[in-house]
């Protein structure tokens, strides 16, 4: 955010469909004169506002963490997920309208998303009632002795939590529920771009008993929240979610602290000779175009064998008109905005690039403001920008392969490691894929953003450290491990 949040423009809407909020610091509603705010990317009215905090509030909201000293039993902490799930359940169309108001999503994809919302609530409430320990036995070697070593984890100090525009109340709640399920208390920075469904989601936490120095939420100046807490020694660990340049910024100045990084992507649907036509366009379209393509683990690039190529296309094109794109409100909207209109305008440039460099567009590929419609792009040459980079909206290139060698050449030459989608039934194909592909995921029949909210996730090179989140392993991550042994 710069370093001013007041939009220039004046509000056209009815104020009755605004959402004012405010950051909090550990409870405490921010009182501030600097109001940002949040504009529809569809058409532009004004959606809702935030009162943002300032550097005195990063460091209120730092102190007010650490001076805690009172720990939550496991019982409290799962009664306090539990709580916060059934809120959810309760307010599901509201958090689904926030948003997609703020975000331009289409309302079944906000729906779905405030489902998959719930799942980490609900499996994070069931993690904090395991016991997370081990016990290792000294006596197994000549040298061993008659003593057991015993491990428990212990809640880290303070956790910030840095998150992306694409999953406004996923990726947030992919943050916030591991953390409250080990006791580690957190500050969350969630996008400028759709802040008001990471505040509606901090205020339900509160509603459900969370204790307040447990959970600050911060908007404002990158040089007055972001960083100077990315930088905090007093800080344990950020763990981060957004683009690649942000994150190797944060990767080169957070210093002595934990830190996770969950980057882009450019994720290959790869499409072998054997497979099953109709799963295959069923799942390209689906990776391609779901939550408008912004998807980390979203189809960048399909990948598709030589021999099929022309009945692949013919059948995929006839698919992907049914993805129909418009007013994110209405139900049978499909596919809504990008993020932005910039982001729009990028995506078109995209493709035009790479039609100079020899490729078709087969479909779509109008923009209006913010929506862009979904677009099928053959003959893309390997180094185009469209696929090189990450290319974050409902773009679909199609690229060919002569074998199963050249796919997986062609699948890891990028900068990327995040997931990766096979549509096969041939198993030595199969299994060459899952042993060679550069990546954190290989989904066999399925879209590479396949997983369930408690199964390990994340990417390697340029897509993330290779630490993994999902609700289990991020409970690891805001937790250190400590030994104590015994006599036995
Ligand atoms: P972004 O521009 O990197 O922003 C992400 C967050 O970082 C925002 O909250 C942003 O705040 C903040 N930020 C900006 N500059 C910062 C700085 N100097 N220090 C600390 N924080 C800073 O990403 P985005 O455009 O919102 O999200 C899209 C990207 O996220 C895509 O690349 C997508 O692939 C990736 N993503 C990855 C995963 C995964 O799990 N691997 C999941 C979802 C998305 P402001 O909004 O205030 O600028």
């Amino acid at each position: 955010m710069s370093a001013t949040g007041t939009a220039e423009k004046k509000s056209t809407t009815k104020s009755d469909a605004v959402l004012n909020m405010h950051c909090y610091v550990a409870g405490k509603k921010v009182d501030s004169n600097n109001i940002f705010e949040v504009k529809s990317p569809y058409d532009k009215r004004v959606v809702g506002t935030v009162a943002l905090a300032n550097a005195t509030h990063t460091q209120q909201a730092i102190d007010a963490a650490l001076s805690n000293t009172k720990k939550l039993t496991r019982y409290e902490r799962y009664a306090i997920l539990e709580k916060a799930r059934n809120l959810l359940v309760e307010r599901k169309e509201e958090f689904a309208n926030c948003i997609s108001a703020e975000s331009g999503l289409a309302i079944r994809e906000a729906i779905y998303e405030t489902g998959r919302a719930h799942d980490v609530l609900m499996f994070a409430a069931i993690e904090s009632l395991k016991d997370d320990g081990q016990i290792f036995s000294c006596d197994i070697s000549p040298s061993g002795k008659a003593r057991k070593i015993f491990t428990l984890r212990e809640p880290l100090s303070l956790a910030v939590c840095i998150t992306p525009f694409n999953h406004p109340l996923n990726q947030v709640a992919h943050k916030i529920a591991p953390a409250i399920a080990v006791g580690t208390p957190v500050i969350l920075k969630p996008s400028e771009k759709t802040p008001l469904t990471a505040i509606k989601l901090v205020e339900l936490l509160y509603e459900a008993g969370l204790p307040h120095h447990m959970l600050s939420v911060l908007l404002g100046p990158t040089n007055e929240i972001a960083e100077p807490l990315v930088k905090d020694p007093k800080v344990d660990i950020v763990s981060f979610t957004g683009s690649v340049a942000v994150g190797k910024r944060i990767a080169a100045t957070a210093g002595y602290k934990k830190v996770i990084l969950e980057l882009g992507g450019n994720d290959p649907i790869i499409i072998m000779e054997d497979a099953d036509l109709d799963t295959a366009v069923y799942l390209a379209a689906e990776g391609s175009y779901r939550n408008s393509g912004q998807r980390c683990t979203a189809v960048k690039r399909i990948l598709v064998h030589e021999k099929i190529k022309d009945a692949f296309i013919e059948k995929f094109v006839e698919k992907s008109k049914t993805y129909i794109c418009g007013n994110p409100s209405d139900p049978k909207t499909v596919v809504g905005t990008v993020i932005d209109e910039a982001s729009a305008i990028y995506l078109e440039s995209v493709v035009k690039k790479a039609v100079e460099q020899g490729a078709k567009v087969l479909l779509g590929g109008k923009r209006n403001g913010a929506l862009l419609e979904p677009t099928v792009i053959v003959d893309v040459p390997r180094n185009a920008d469209m696929v090189v980079h990450e290319s974050f909206g409902p773009l679909a290139p199609i690229l060919t392969f002569k074998d199963i060698d050249d796919a997986i050449a062609l699948s890891n030459s990028t900068a990327y490691g995040l997931s990766s989608g096979i549509v096969t039934n041939n198993m030595q194909y199969a299994l060459r894929f899952v042993k060679e592909l550069k990546v954190g995921t290989v989904n066999i029949n399925e879209v590479p953003g396949y997983r369930i909210e408690s199964s390990p996730f994340g990417g390697i090179k340029d897509s993330g450290l290779g630490i993994k989140e999902g609700v289990i392993e991020a409970m690891k991550c805001f937790t250190f491990v400590k030994t104590f042994s015994m006599p036995w």
